[in-house]
């Protein structure tokens, strides 16, 4: 039969045999320009599978320019005449498979790559991209650049954007890789990223940091941090850690920061110890000279605004940030809307935390963050937190209320169901992604409970929900005066600060 049968001719067993014979070359179509994230429909992109990232990237402090050749392992999901990769940089030169591959904007935000023959379906292309261009200058469908800093101080960092602004990626949670970052700078600066420190060289004018991270991470996890650090790093339980405290931090934040920061090792024990296995090989934290306004759960090195410690010690964002190791970072999200399996998990581990040091009863946290937010805050209990809308993921309630609704969950069918539950979730989904249905089957699954009008009340339902037992909010502790919870009140003193990152910035 030929190989060219047009389709619509061809019977049904004709079909079959046609496939099976066609070559690539007439098989072959254009990856999408999407992953298929309906808040983000450009995010990601389709056809293809990343294994893992060499990023080697140059940053030049007097221009703010970044100069990369970014090397990508991938599988081809289908047969590719084309595809997509996101880089809002500039690209000079593209290869697949060591051949120069022809490639054009379709937006500031899609490169698209076609190879000079076809890739099949199911067979690894190398991808190398040559790119450069100035980070901090671009911003793209009313995204300001979430680029931090300029001259020596600078740092790509964001939530859901960054990628972009500083490698070519499938830039979706949906497809995790292993990475090696190389990155050079002038002599005498730190460049802190993600990961194990594999190694650090020089040349006659530039420090060369790699580092590299073994376990997949989504593409808004990397992140590269460059200044003037005090680098600390040793093992702990096995595990490297690298805290890195930048020397310009105001000396009324920087001793509580380093004192915290070094209790790392220790509160992703504790962790362990609620949510399963640590699901990573290091360990440690970043806090840079900048104020940027909040934190974020960069994998295996969260990097934190130094204002945390504004009011002293704050391990409550140390628990959250590597909370978010097993929720999020490991568990990604599958679409952005599933956002509440990040932050409603790591502001629960607060909730955790507060009752571990005695600062309230998990119950009395909820019972005063209950009181805390009257149902005529409607800018709060009118989020609908299942889906709480594109650029809408870090609002406070998604925290707040999201954290609350585990510990709602907790007081109707007890701590240890909710513990069984979270190592479940965090066991069957590590390295991957899940999404809020797939959570509350599991919920379900375990406690033996049909808990419909419970999720459907916290999480779908744009209002307060009732104080009955039903909802978790059966007998709860009086709190007044001197009851109340010092754990409340740094859950949401941390929660206006998650609330201000990516796109409010
Ligand atoms: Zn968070």
């Amino acid at each position: 039969m030929s190989r060219h049968l047009p389709v619509r001719s061809a019977t049904a067993a004709g079909v079959a045999a046609c496939l099976i014979t066609a070559t690539a070359a007439y098989a072959a179509g254009p990856g999408s320009a999407g992953i298929g994230d309906p808040y983000y429909p450009t995010y990601g992109n389709g056809g293809y599978d990343v294994r893992h990232y060499a990023l080697d990237v140059t940053y030049a402090p007097a221009t703010t320019k970044v100069s990369g050749v970014a090397t990508i392992t991938a599988r081809a999901t289908t047969d590719l005449s084309s595809f997509n990769l996101d880089l809002l940089l500039t690209a000079t030169k593209v290869t697949v498979n060591g051949k120069t591959a022809s490639i054009r904007k379709s937006d500031p935000h899609e490169l698209v790559v076609t190879p000079a023959t076809p890739v099949r379906s199911g067979s690894t292309m190398t991808i190398k991209v040559t790119y450069s261009g100035q980070p901090r200058g671009i911003s793209y469908a009313g995204v300001a650049s979430p680029w931090i800093g300029s001259g020596t101080e600078a740092m790509a960092l964001g939530e859901p954007e960054i990628a972009a602004w500083w490698f070519p990626s499938n830039d979706h949670p949906r497809d995790k890789a292993t990475f090696d970052l190389t990155f050079r700078v002038p002599k005498g600066l730190e460049a802190v990223g993600p990961g194990r420190l594999a190694a650090k060289t020089s040349t006659a004018t530039q420090d060369v940091w790699k580092w590299s991270v073994t376990s997949p991470m989504a593409t808004y996890l990397a992140f590269m941090s460059i200044g003037q650090f005090d680098l600390y790093r040793g093992t702990s339980g096995g595990r490297s850690y690298a805290v890195a405290i930048a020397k310009k931090v105001p000396s009324w934040a920087k001793g509580a920061a380093k004192a915290d920061l070094m209790r790392t090792p220790e509160v992703i024990n504790w962790e362990a110890t609620q949510f399963g296995p640590y699901p990573f090989d290091s360990v440690g934290g970043v806090v840079p000279s900048m104020s940027f306004g909040y934190a974020l759960e960069t994998q295996t090195r969260p990097v934190y605004t130094y204002s945390f410690w504004g009011g002293g010690s704050n391990m409550s964002v140390v628990v959250h940030e590597n909370a978010h190791q097993w929720f999020g970072d490991s568990v990604s999200v599958h679409n952005w809307k599933d956002i509440w399996l990040n932050e409603g998990f790591a502001t629960y581990a607060e909730f955790l935390w507060g009752a571990k040091v005695g600062a309230g009863s998990v119950n009395e946290t909820l019972a005063d963050l209950y009181n805390q937010y009257p149902a005529s805050y409607t800018n709060f209990w009118g989020v609908r937190l299942s889906d709480p809308g594109k650029r809408n993921e870090f609002n406070e309630a998604v925290y707040v209320r999201g954290g609350m609704t585990l510990a709602a969950l907790r007081n109707r069918i007890g701590a240890g169901t909710v513990q069984r539950i979270l190592k479940q979730w965090s066991a069957a989904h590590k390295n991957g992604n899940g999404t809020v249905a797939q959570f509350k089957a599991l919920a379900e699954r375990v406690s033996g409970e049909n808990l419909d009008t419970f999720f459907a009340n916290w999480l779908d339902v744009r209002k307060k929900p009732a104080e009955t037992a039903e909802n978790g909010l059966g007998n709860l502790p009086r709190v007044t005066g001197g009851e109340r919870s010092r754990a409340a009140d740094q859950i949401i003193a941390n929660a206006t600060r998650y609330a201000a990152r990516g796109h409010a910035r």
